[in-house]
């Protein structure tokens, strides 16, 4: 493992030097909760400086379909440090969300979502729960690679890749590490997914051995999730990919009852972002009664990310005691247990006039507990030996017989690449298919050099030329078979990197 630092948190949290922070005031509620927000924040002695950048709904509508001009890119990479409110994406086509792009554009691997109870005073059902969602944030199903291959299948690619794992298990850890917490526990679905979610899987079995004082544990997604919203209080630091992380971080948002209150971090090697979970709320924009406390949650993240942790923990120490003393927005207003209805600029105010208060029922914050510094190592790339042994050829054919179809490619050759087996939306359907299984046009025939008369229970693979592969090609489209794409097949150190069929 290399020591270059390519995240730093909480450096140095007695630091005095100003830090330079680009502002988007967003649309919607976004310039009524930003003003609130840095009020609170130069009030309780911030040291930043901040410039201000336009993106958003203004942009779109000027015509540029990413909400984004070079202006707003040049603050960017001025500032590094982003706290932005949220944004109003236009109705209709050809628009490109523009979180999605800055996350992508500028390497924001991890996605931070704590989200934790104020019970009595915003209504949940689970008073205990503390948890914090760390999601990966530019890889699987969302690198967005769809295709449509037949009149009938269209896919999705989800790419997992090793640095992707190691980067995002590892911040979790060092998040861990750095706020003082107990446990990570990892949710993948490698009992289906073995190659992709096995990948995270066994990245965090790696990574975990190296942080011992922290408990680690996994589960499958599907149960986890179904515990997590049943029994959020079990949970501490979660650590998942991509779709998962987007589902289950809205799940705790939700039961921890504080959707308009909860933050979250963007985080790159480079460059941050941080912002509240909700949208633009256009139903209220221009009232002044919107809860600022989303964004003003994500910008105590962005100051104990900076090295201001003291001033982080000042500020949520407050807004805890005002929540606590029941000065509430019209949005977590109850009448059995607010003190007092107030709007966005008067809730700033009272924690203004709160800053340097702890809460008494609440737990305080803790932001500047916990050992300091975030670093993620440089990524080691293995050296392995890959070798050819075979190829998927997906084939378009209407006919729905796999008999005649398994029957005729038996009888290509190309040197010795044979059809070994043939599945339909991943069931094996030739030889010996169960009449049952319904096929689309969409076929995967594997063709590979195995050697039949070898009877082991692995099957073993002989090594392919890729000519041999072209070969096959070749063949198969002058036998008139549609060629919609093809898989390599490799074994990586002689381990068979690629699925089998089900029932093959
Ligand atoms: P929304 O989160 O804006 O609003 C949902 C509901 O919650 C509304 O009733 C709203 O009034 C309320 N609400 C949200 N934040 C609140 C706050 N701080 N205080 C009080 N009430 C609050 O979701 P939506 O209506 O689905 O989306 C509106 C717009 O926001 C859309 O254009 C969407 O694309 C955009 N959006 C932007 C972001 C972002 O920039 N990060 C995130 C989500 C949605």
């Amino acid at each position: 493992m290399g020591n270059e630092v390519l995240v730093k948190e909480k450096e140095s949290r007695k630091t005095s030097a100003i830090v330079k922070i680009a502002i988007a005031e967003g649309d919607g509620i976004g310039p009524e909760i930003m003003k609130a927000t840095l009020k609170v924040l130069k009030a309780a002695g911030a040291q930043i400086e901040t410039e201000t950048m336009s993106i958003g709904e203004q942009v779109y509508l000027a015509g540029n379909s990413a909400g984004i001009e070079k202006s707003a890119w040049d603050v960017i990479s001025r500032n590094k440090i982003i706290l932005k409110a949220p944004i109003t994406t236009p109705q209709g086509k050809g628009y490109k969300s523009l979180n999605v792009t800055l996350r992508k554009s500028l390497g924001l691997f991890a996605n931070i979502r704590p989200v934790s109870a104020l019970h009595p005073y915003v209504k949940t059902n689970f008073p205990k729960m503390d948890v914090v969602v760390v999601r990966e944030n530019e890889e699987d199903l969302y690198a967005g690679i769809e295709h449509q291959q037949t009149e009938d299948v269209v896919q999705c690619l989800k790419l997992i890749s090793r640095p992707g794992c190691e980067k995002i298990v590892r911040y979790a850890f060092e998040y861990a590490k750095a706020y003082g917490r107990k446990k990570v526990t990892c949710m993948v679905k490698d009992n289906i997914m073995k190659l992709t979610d096995g990948l995270f899987h066994s990245v965090f079995k790696e990574i975990a051995k190296e942080y011992p004082e922290i408990k680690s544990e996994s589960q499958i997604i599907d149960i986890g999730s179904a515990k997590l919203a049943a029994s959020p209080e079990n949970y501490d630091v979660i650590v998942t990919s991509n779709l998962y992380g987007d589902i289950i971080s809205d799940i705790v948002a939700e039961i921890g009852g504080s959707v308009g209150m909860a933050g979250s971090a963007n985080i790159g090697t480079n460059v941050a972002m941080f912002e509240a979970i909700h949208g633009s709320a256009p139903d209220i924009a221009g009232q002044k009664i919107a809860n600022p406390s989303g964004l003003l949650n994500a910008a105590t993240m962005m100051l104990a990310h900076i090295g201001q942790a003291d001033v982080a923990d000042k500020i949520k120490n407050a807004w805890l005691t005002t929540i606590e003393d029941g000065y509430h927005t019209a949005d977590i207003y109850q009448e059995n247990t607010s003190a007092q209805l107030v709007n966005t600029d008067e809730f700033a105010n009272e924690i203004i006039a709160r800053l340097g208060k702890n809460p008494i029922n609440l737990s305080g914050s803790n932001m500047s507990k916990g050992s300091g510094t975030i670093t993620i190592p440089e990524y080691q790339r293995k050296a392995s030996k890959k070798e050819l042994v075979g190829v998927d050829v997906f084939i378009d054919w209407q006919d729905k017989d796999p008999q005649w179809i398994g029957t005729e490619l038996s009888k290509i050759k190309a040197h010795n690449l044979k059809l070994k087996m043939i599945t339909n939306r991943g069931v094996k359907v030739f030889p010996n298919g169960l009449e049952e299984t319904y096929c689309t046009d969409h076929w995967r025939c594997r063709f590979v050099a195995v050697d039949a008369n070898i009877k082991r229970a692995i099957p073993t693979y002989e090594n392919v030329e890729f000519e041999q592969v072209v070969a096959l090609l070749s063949k198969l489209h002058q036998k008139g078979f549609q060629v919609i794409k093809t898989e390599n097949l490799y074994e990586f150190d002689g381990k068979r990197s690629f699925s089998l069929g089900q029932g093959e």
